[in-house]
């Protein structure tokens, strides 16, 4: 038999789940792969070597074989742990956020670099930095972009023309902040505020050092995380109806053939 091509990588864990007895499928996002899953075998073994590497928000080196339908994961060793992260619920929750949304929203081995740096950056400061508040916003925000989502903040999303220094509106279906002019009742709309306008500015062009300085009201807060967990579900849902799509035209030729010759039991 031809031994199995090896190759070593880069990855943050999103998250793992159990297969037999003894093994985990889990799920990498490698830096150069984007997201795949692998089969890491005997973890559940208090003696496995591996188990401690593949801990989710574990940044780590890995190295994989490839299997014939999932690849193995035979060496794991940590780069990172983010261990005060781990330690602070409200961290911890804000990390598996980000991972979950990663997981969700990427598709599988595609060409992944700017959205690994972006997760583990972000994991970096849920780990390190003394304000977080924002963190998980900011990733949002990022992270939408990266996938081809980046909100109109500038110019409004309907008309084009630039959003004057005023209360405007927020509208996920468009894409982002619409001037007073386009509120439309047809849209879905929420307000927004001068200063989450502002702030959304900041967050996507800014690196995160800038925005940890902003002080952010509660009100403001809640705000920001409206709109931008609008948009994340409604770039979710979006993304799932075309994956049903695309499951959907890979088998109407079979459905299309089964339904011409209909077997006679
Ligand atoms: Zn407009």
């Amino acid at each position: 038999m031809p031994r199995p091509r090896v190759y070593k990588t880069e990855a943050i864990v999103l998250r793992q789940r159990k297969l037999g007895e003894a093994d985990k499928i889990v799920t990498l996002y490698t830096s150069h792969q984007g997201k795949l899953d692998a089969v890491a075998k005997g973890v559940r073994r208090t003696k496995s070597r591996l188990a401690g590497h593949l801990e989710p928000l574990t940044l780590g080196a890995y190295l994989l074989a490839e299997g014939r339908e999932l690849d193995i994961v035979t060496q794991a060793d940590t780069v990172e742990a983010f261990p005060a992260l781990r330690d602070d619920l409200e961290r911890l929750s804000r990390g598996l956020y980000c991972a979950e949304l990663v997981e969700r929203l990427t598709p599988e081995r595609s060409e992944a670099n700017p959205v690994f740096r972006l997760l583990a950056e972000t994991l970096g400061y849920l780990n390190s930095a003394p304000e977080y508040e924002l963190v998980a916003r900011r990733f949002e925000l990022r992270l939408l972009g990266e996938l081809g989502y980046r909100p109109s903040l500038v110019e409004c999303a309907v008309c084009g023309k630039r959003l004057e220094p005023e209360a405007n509106f927020w509208s996920s279906d468009a894409g982002g902040a619409l001037c007073p002019g386009c509120a439309d009742d047809s849209l879905r709309l929420a307000p927004l505020s001068l200063n989450a306008l502002k702030l959304l500015r900041l967050m996507q062009r800014a690196p995160f050092e800038d925005v940890a300085r902003v002080r952010v009201s509660g009100a403001l807060a809640a705000e920001l995380e409206s709109c931008l967990g609008d948009y994340v579900r409604y770039v979710l849902e979006r993304e799932v109806r075309s994956a049903r799509f695309v499951e959907t035209l890979r088998q109407t030729p079979g459905r299309l053939k089964d339904g011409a010759t209909p077997q006679t039991p």
